[in-house]
């Protein structure tokens, strides 16, 4: 496995990596979440490459950039044994050198939902993509659908920008109560993390309302919103039924609803989604 800091050693290693590149684009501090994507590109991709940088254009001021768990030898370990090729770990410097002044903003979906509560936050995330998909130049990147709007987003991305990459969005790694795997979970004392399941209970409980027949989106927030309240812990940030490609709030009836909720737990910010309906 070739590891480097540099986009100079980055674009050599990669020059020597045969196509199709399958690229996992990770903030470190990996988990089965992140091993998920790696193991899917395997399977599909003759070499695998994974990035490590905490983005800190994709960090509000108020946000948890300095805290941003972090393990390095520990995620190269675990990528080594998950037997990726090439792992580019570059400083802020190397991707925001002194002077940098480019942004890439996809507009309409990115707007509501995360967009809304994180100013700026999509536009850090599409402008470091942006770089990513120039550096490692990779036929397929691999992204989770926990972080659901960063799809929506990267793909939009990939094809308003005319990128030859194919955005393959894997499903969401879970524990055995149902939280999702994330590197936030680390934050959690042990009374929160038990708190934390409430978001999983809550959108399985929109899922079994839509399973009996409810389509209208309000009620299924509503569902949601009540299983969330029961949550002394929990301090709801939003409740979403929206559509799960434009990502448009739902008003009246629909068949496929992307169901997301955004939670803090303490001073934790958690995000989760479903989608129900359609196929
Ligand atoms: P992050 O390091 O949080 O930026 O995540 C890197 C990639 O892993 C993103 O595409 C995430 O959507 C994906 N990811 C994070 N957590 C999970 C999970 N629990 N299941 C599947 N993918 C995940």
């Amino acid at each position: 496995m070739i590891v480097c800091e540099s986009l100079s050693d980055l674009r050599q290693a990669r020059a020597r990596l045969a196509n199709p590149l399958g690229l996992v684009p990770t903030m470190g501090y990996l988990h089965q979440g992140h091993l998920s994507l790696v193991e899917r590109a395997r399977q599909e991709c003759p070499c695998v490459a994974v990035s490590i940088f905490v983005n800190p254009s994709q960090f509000g001021p108020q946000e948890d950039l300095a805290a941003y768990p972090r393990d390095l030898p520990h995620d190269l370990a675990m990528l080594e044994t998950a037997g990726v090729d090439l792992v580019w770990t570059p400083s802020p410097q190397v991707v925001y050198p002194t002077g940098y002044q480019t942004w890439v903003t996809v507009e309409r979906v990115s707007s509501g939902l995360e967009g809304e509560q994180r100013p700026g936050h999509f536009r850090g995330v599409a402008t470091i993509v942006t770089k990513l998909f120039h550096a490692f130049q990779p036929q397929r990147a691999y992204f989770g659908q926990k972080d659901a709007q960063q799809a929506v987003v990267i793909r939009r991305l990939a094809s308003d920008l005319d990128f030859p990459v194919e955005v393959i969005i894997c499903p969401t790694v879970r524990e055995s109560d149902g939280l999702a795997l994330s590197s936030r979970n680390a934050y959690l004392d042990p009374a929160e993390r038990q708190a934390a399941t409430v978001l999983y209970r809550a959108l399985r409980a929109a899922e079994q309302a839509y399973a009996s027949g409810e389509r209208q989106a309000e009620r299924l927030r509503q569902t949601m919103r009540h299983v969330l309240a029961q949550e002394p812990l929990a301090k709801v940030q939003y409740v979403s039924a929206a559509d799960p490609d434009s990502l448009d709030e739902i008003h009246g009836a629909a068949e496929q609803v992307l169901l997301s909720i955004a939670v803090f737990i303490g001073k934790t910010r958690l995000i989760d989604n479903l989608v129900v309906g359609g196929e």
